[in-house]
């Protein structure tokens, strides 16, 4: 919830398009992740956890 969807670092980084907006909270779609962690190095504030 801390960064605005259009400039999250992680949504931009994920190859998988694995992240996603869900009722203006950003979301992780397990089904696309293939827990590469590239959205945890980008996260401004450490908040994902994979
Ligand atoms: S760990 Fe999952 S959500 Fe994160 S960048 Fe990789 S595929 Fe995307």
């Amino acid at each position: 919830m801390n960064c605005t969807p259009s400039e999250a670092p992680c949504l931009k980084e994920c190859p998988n398009d694995a992240i996603e907006v869900l009722g203006g909270a950003i979301t992780i779609n397990e089904e696309k992740c293939d827990k590469c962690k590239q959205c945890v190095d980008v996260c401004p504030i450490g908040a994902i956890h994979i």
